[in-house]
């Protein structure tokens, strides 16, 4: 038998989050067509880490108007780099 690189454990995790993808599809929930392109393009190993359409929906966390959140409006207390959502300046959210 062929020696594999993952556990059983890493392949129960691969069945599960394809059993979900799948149910998604179902409900109607994800596109049967960008889901055949995403899974195609893992196939053969040309997927990106995330699909343009969600990077450019995500939006970093930065200060305006001198202490509030860019993401939410909310204030960041004194030299504190989270807002009072808990969004950390500079990283990226949806
Ligand atoms: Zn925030």
């Amino acid at each position: 038998m062929t020696r594999s690189s993952v556990s059983d454990e890493q392949i129960g995790r691969l069945h599960r989050r394809t059993d979900d993808m799948i149910r998604r599809v179902i409900e109607g929930t994800i596109s049967f067509e960008s889901t055949m392109d995403v899974m195609q393009a893992i196939i053969e190993g040309k997927h990106e880490p995330a699909p343009k359409s969600a990077v450019s929906r995500m939006k970093v966390c930065a200060v305006f108007s001198g202490n509030r959140c860019t993401i939410c409006g909310s204030y960041f207390a004194d030299g504190d780099s989270i807002c009072g959502c808990g969004h950390e300046i500079g990283a990226s959210y949806f």
